[in-house]
């Protein structure tokens, strides 16, 4: 991987928009190009005259910021021909978010494998390349390998003409997305209390974010896949572990720390196997699909609860368990059925507690199908209010290893063309309402 260059380090980043203002201080010039900005992208394309009516800024100063905006590429203009018979003569100048030209780097890790990418704004994943594991011992090196991988992705960005705005991080364990650190990962030793923000930030210099690859995908899945449209949404990976988030409004709901979302330890049954975790009766323990074999297989309960513990390594049995069940082997559908109502549980009370308008079910459990949804949503109305059920859309994943760079993309589009907040601090102290936008 190419290393950077010294001297580079030292370069301002080339966006000038306030990024994540909340609570920091920002220039009223930068308060006036946020509004511009966040005005362009949620009402859509407007002329000069238009965002002026839009936002109150003087035209003079609008032509300023534009100017601006437009050398950094953040904006683009687009002439368009008066309509037939619309009585004006002259040809319309419109100005729109440049989401093609910007984009962002994301690099998706755990402790086999690692996957770096560059989205555009549009929601395209322009690149992609993956590397696999093991990376060597300790955090340090994981850590130095994800920035090159970061790096590499903002020079093939940059190849491609996209101006990478800032760099996501998916981590495979829990993390605090405030003080930008991976906190633990159960299945990547040594990975614990890791300042990633701040290295990625450093390695690019470009802001950069952190959250579950979950969280991610959950984003990524509601911006740009199954959750198109919905408000309010709750995205379930099924695999050997399981997670999820709530999205609500295009925002992942974080909870305290950012950890909101860990569907696949809710507790389903009282005396269900044991947990990774250290529980009892998780609906991840439910679903193992090592577990799930071993009882398709006739295993002695002993065995079955320690294939559930150790989740991985289960072969072409998993595969070989559904081929079974499409063929209506009895005991193979007797085992995806309890699974669908294990399932239906922890769903059940997610719906009753969040009311969301759709779920998305993602990872490779769904290779299950409909051996999986038909008896789910046979089994949903013994565990949820009904009302909560109707309407209520399930649906399949739609975007894979795709879902979560999307999600970086859908985040950092909503952020950075987020209305500038009306608490935000400014440097010179006088709102700019008061002195900028309203003189
Ligand atoms: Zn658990």
């Amino acid at each position: 991987m190419g290393r950077m260059k010294k001297g580079e380090e030292a370069k301002e980043p080339s966006v000038p928009l306030a990024w994540f203002p909340d609570g920091k201080r920002i220039t009223k010039p930068a308060y006036n190009r946020q509004l511009v900005c966040a005005t362009l992208f949620r009402e859509g394309p407007e002329s000069r005259v238009g965002l002026h009516h839009r936002t109150g800024i003087p035209l003079s100063r609008l032509s300023e910021i534009c100017g601006e905006l437009l050398r950094a590429g953040l904006i683009r203009e687009s002439v368009i021909a008066p309509a037939v018979g619309s009585g004006r003569g002259r040809p319309q100048t419109l100005l729109e978010i440049e989401l093609r030209g910007l984009g962002v780097a994301g690099v998706c890790y755990g402790g086999d494998h690692m996957i770096a990418a560059v989205a555009d704004l549009v929601g395209t994943v322009r690149w992609q390349r993956r590397w696999d594991g093991p990376f060597g011992d300790g955090a340090e090196r994981l850590l130095r390998k994800i920035s090159e991988a970061a790096r590499l992705a903002v020079d093939a960005a940059t190849k491609d003409g996209v101006q990478v705005v800032a760099v996501g991080a998916a981590d495979p364990g829990t993390v605090d997305v405030t003080s930008g650190r991976a906190v633990r990962a159960v299945n990547v030793p040594g990975w614990q209390n890791v300042p990633v923000v701040d290295r990625l930030s450093k390695a690019t210099n470009l802001p950069a974010v952190i959250e579950r690859g979950d969280g991610w995908q959950a984003l990524g899945e509601v911006a740009f896949g199954a959750g198109r449209g919905a408000g309010h949404a709750v995205f379930v990976t099924l695999l050997e572990g399981i997670g999820g988030g709530i999205v609500e409004n295009g925002r992942l709901l974080a909870g305290r720390d950012g950890s909101a979302g860990e569907i696949g330890h809710t507790r389903v049954s009282e005396d269900g196997p044991l947990c990774g975790c250290g529980g009892r009766g998780c609906l991840e323990a439910h679903l193992a699909p090592a577990r799930l074999t071993a009882l398709w297989k006739g295993r002695p309960a002993d065995r079955v609860q320690q294939a559930a513990l150790r989740g991985k390594d289960i072969g072409d049995d998993f595969a070989k368990m559904l081929q079974a069940a499409r063929e209506n082997d009895p005991r193979a559908r007797e085992v995806l059925a309890d699974a669908a109502t294990a399932l239906a549980r922890g769903l059940g009370n997610t719906i009753s507690l969040l009311n969301p308008e759709r779920i998305i079910l993602g990872g490779e459990f769904v290779e299950a199908g409909d051996l999986l949804l038909e008896p789910l949503k046979q089994a949903l109305p013994r565990y949820a209010l009904r009302e909560m059920l109707q309407g209520l859309q399930i649906r399949l994943a739609e975007l894979g290893e795709s879902s979560s760079f999307l999600g970086v993309a859908a985040h950092v589009r909503d952020r950075l063309f987020a209305y500038p907040s009306v608490g935000a601090r400014f440097e010179e102290g006088a709102s700019p309402l008061q002195s900028e936008v309203a003189s």
